[in-house]
């Protein structure tokens, strides 16, 4: 098979070697057809029955559809082929036969349930639907590691097996670790503060998070992948600066790379690319203008987190991504910074889609006295976290960062209902298998 040429590289003219799965067979008499498929594209397998050795006849048309051939053939100039080019075939080998009863029908033709998908995923991404969300999300990630390196971070790694989370116990899914508890890490947040300290100074991470979270909703996940920034000698509004700039490189990516996979997705005329600055919008005027739509059931007053309604309103006033500021220190975690003169006020950030938030972010607190107090303030115990905040006595610069949900930035790209469809094996308070 080291000889393979890829559907898209058939020329004709030349004896080739294809291998792929057997998308359709099209049987008209006389003649037929096999239409074989791989990640390149299809090309048009053609069997004259009264011209070709039964053998052969009997082997590619009996192949059930999705089984695993190679074959090998004369390319040839066909304009009635799907794409210009036929192969009669002069030896066809079944490399792993499909059971004709198929769980999903990958050529899409009939619609699937997204449980039946999910449950039968290698099917499922050999649909043109299914393909296209997963090189997608690739190119997506090249772009926004591509970007990183542009804005001079480093890449690093922080362990998922920690001793304390990072923002209290209460989504954190416990183990057993050598017979002491451990728990999956929620968030790379504290591991990436330190090394902001370290000469890296700018670091990311795209790895796994862990919530558990007790709610199934369209936007959550029990293990996501987060897109972690961090950077020394950075206030909220730099950190802010490069979020955007990610936002606009993930884009960007994926309009450069993946015109055939939008078209499959219908958004080939529909996929506008965020520039320029985006609003950042007060906590302050945020809820004043939900509340002054009157959509809400019960106003809201100040120190309340916007509920998933309150999103939905702001997000179809607004109408495209928007920065909300300057949130009540109450309700942002102990690692954020508030300001100075207003201490009711911190530095932090969320990015918005209009469908809901895609990061969290800001200025974080990186005096040692300020920091413990603000885990003293929130109820915690800054002991459980010395290997942290000991850090912070030896020059821990001022520093701001973020994280992204790679599954929500990509939801909300291709405008996908469920987070679901955005991960490969997603899990999620029913789903642990597959
Ligand atoms: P939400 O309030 O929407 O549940 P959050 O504020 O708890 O999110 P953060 O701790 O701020 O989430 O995490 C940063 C980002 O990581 C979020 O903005 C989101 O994009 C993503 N994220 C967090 N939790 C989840 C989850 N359970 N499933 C998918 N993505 C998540
Ligand atoms: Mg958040």
């Amino acid at each position: 098979m080291q000889d393979r040429v890829h559907c898209a590289d058939v020329e004709p003219g030349h004896t080739v070697t294809v291998a792929g799965w057997v998308h359709e067979i099209r049987d008209l008499g006389g003649i037929a057809f096999v239409i074989l498929r791989d990640r390149t594209g299809r090309i048009q397998i053609k069997f004259e029955k009264d011209e070709q050795p039964d053998a052969l006849v009997d082997t590619g048309l009996g192949a059930a559809r999705e089984s695993a051939i190679t074959v090998t053939g004369a390319a040839e100039k066909e304009p009635r082929a799907p794409t210009g080019v036929e192969i009669v075939p002069e030896s066809i080998d079944v490399l792993a036969p499909a059971d004709p009863e198929l769980p999903l029908d990958p050529s899409g033709k009939v619609d699937a349930e997204l449980s039946t998908r999910l449950d039968n995923r290698t099917l499922d991404v050999r649909s043109e639907r299914g393909k296209a969300i997963f090189r997608i999300r690739s190119a997506l990630l090249a772009g926004v590691r591509d970007e990183f390196r542009e804005h001079g971070c480093t890449e690093i790694t922080t362990p998922k097996i920690v001793a304390t989370g990072t923002e209290g116990g209460t989504d954190l899914f416990p183990i057993t670790y050598f017979g002491r508890e451990a728990f999956m890490n929620q968030s790379p947040q504290l591991f990436k503060q330190l090394m902001v300290g370290s000469s890296l100074e700018r670091v990311f991470e795209i790895g796994p998070i862990f919530r558990a979270e007790e709610h199934n909703t369209p936007r959550h996940l029990n293990e996501a992948t987060s897109i972690d920034f961090e950077g020394a000698f950075l206030d909220h509004h730099g950190a802010m600066d490069v979020c955007e700039s990610l936002l606009g490189a993930a884009y960007e990516r994926v309009a450069t790379e993946c015109a055939d996979e939008l078209a499959i997705l219908g958004l080939a005329d529909d996929f506008s690319v965020p520039d320029g600055e985006l609003q950042r919008l007060g906590y302050d005027e945020a809820i004043e203008r939900v509340n002054a739509t009157g959509d809400l059931d019960e106003p809201l007053v100040w120190g309340d987190d916007l509920s998933t309604e309150a999103e939905r309103v702001l997000g179809e006033e607004i109408g495209q991504h928007y920065f909300i500021v300057d949130w009540p220190s109450e309700i942002k975690p102990f690692y954020i910074q508030s300001y100075d003169d207003d201490p009711s006020l911190s530095k932090g950030f969320d990015l918005m889609h209009p469908r809901m938030e895609l990061v969290s972010g800001g200025q974080r607190e990186h005096r040692h006295d300020e920091l413990i107090a603000g885990f003293e303030a929130q109820g915690l115990d800054p002991t459980a976290f010395e290997y942290y905040t000991e850090m912070f006595r030896f020059g821990m610069p001022p520093h701001a960062g973020w994280a992204y949900g790679a599954e929500r930035l990509l939801t909300t790209m291709l405008g996908l209902e469920n987070i679901r469809e955005a991960v490969l094996f997603p899990r999620d308070r029913q789903r642990l298998s597959p």
